[in-house]
């Protein structure tokens, strides 16, 4: 397995890689790895003859107020995990390879990004969909993987590339749970062990709107009070947002239905904030 720092011997080298024949695909990350990082792989792997990870802690997705420095980063710790996996390179630039002097362009996406995290989050998603298109550009992959864990960025990014034209086959990985239900995220690591009780106050928010849109509760008005109760009764919880929107255009919806799901942002303890989501009646496939 080979570590590539700068970008033009990424290019180099996929481009290669893609003149003798060998298709690509490219598990975009920022590192501290687990076990849904590395599911994401094995789906790609299993889509192209080689596998790139990017792990790059993309400044320009963090707000100021963020938690950019607390992002949990352990590189020798990740590679070791990468090299039991079929990953042939994995692509860990600095910022100051990724944006140089001068660096003045953006990409973002319009209606997508003003729902949910875009709202709490004011210029997250044109950081990413940014470094998206870049790591496209260096790599120019058949195959991306993502996961549904963040689920506006998959819809974000599939709009992107089809708006742009960009020759790459999203491909989406459903959530990595914990045996409990916590969806996993690098940024567990940060949860004490009373916020990791408090952290389970987004996974059974989704079950419970299951099991009550299940039993007839159809009005999201009612929904939204009954789990924003629930997830209030977990001490030091703060809710960012409770929505019940469309799957693919993230609109928010008022009757629960096949195509709603559910996105749940959640600020433990004033420090972690974590995010989970689902569709409310499990059979419906996007
Ligand atoms: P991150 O390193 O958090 O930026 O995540 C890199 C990729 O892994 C993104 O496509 C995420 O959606 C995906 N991912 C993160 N956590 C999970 C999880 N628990 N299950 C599935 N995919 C995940």
């Amino acid at each position: 397995m080979e570590i590539i720092k700068s970008p033009e011997e990424m290019h180099a080298w996929a481009r290669a890689r893609a003149l003798s024949g060998k298709t690509i695909s490219l598990v975009p990350t920022m590192g501290f790895f687990h076990e849904g990082h590395l599911s994401l792989m094995r789906m790609a792997a299993k889509q192209c003859d080689l596998v790139v990870v990017s792990l790059f802690v993309n400044p320009t997705q963090f707000g100021p107020n963020e938690d950019l420095d607390r992002y949990p980063r352990d590189f020798e710790r990740d590679m070791a995990l990468v090299q039991q996996e079929k990953v042939a390179a994995v692509f860990a630039p600095t910022p100051d390879l990724m944006y140089p002097q001068g660096f003045q362009t953006q990409v973002s996406v319009a209606n997508l990004t003003t729902h949910l995290c875009g709202q709490s989050r004011p210029g997250h998603f044109a950081g990413v969909t940014t470094v998206v298109s870049k790591l496209f550009n260096i790599i120019q992959p058949e195959v991306a993987v993502f996961g549904e864990k963040d689920f506006q960025q998959l819809a974000i990014i599939r709009r992107m590339a089809r708006d742009l034209n960009i020759p790459v086959k999203i491909v989406s990985h459903p959530i990595v749970r914990e045996a409990d239900g916590l969806a996993m995220s690098s940024r567990n690591t940060n949860l004490n062990p009373a916020n990791r009780a408090a952290a389970l106050s987004l996974s059974t928010a989704l079950q419970l709107a299951r099991e009550r849109v299940g039993q007839g509760v159809r009005s999201v008005a009612e929904l939204t009070k009954i789990l924003e109760a629930h997830i209030l009764s977990f001490s030091g919880t703060a809710i960012d947002y409770v929505s019940f929107v469309d799957f693919e255009t993230l609109e928010p919806m008022t009757v629960a239905e096949a195509r709603t799901v559910l996105a749940l942002a959640v600020r433990i303890d004033g420090k972690v904030r974590l995010i989970d989501n689902g569709f409310v009646i499990p059979q419906a496939v996007g």
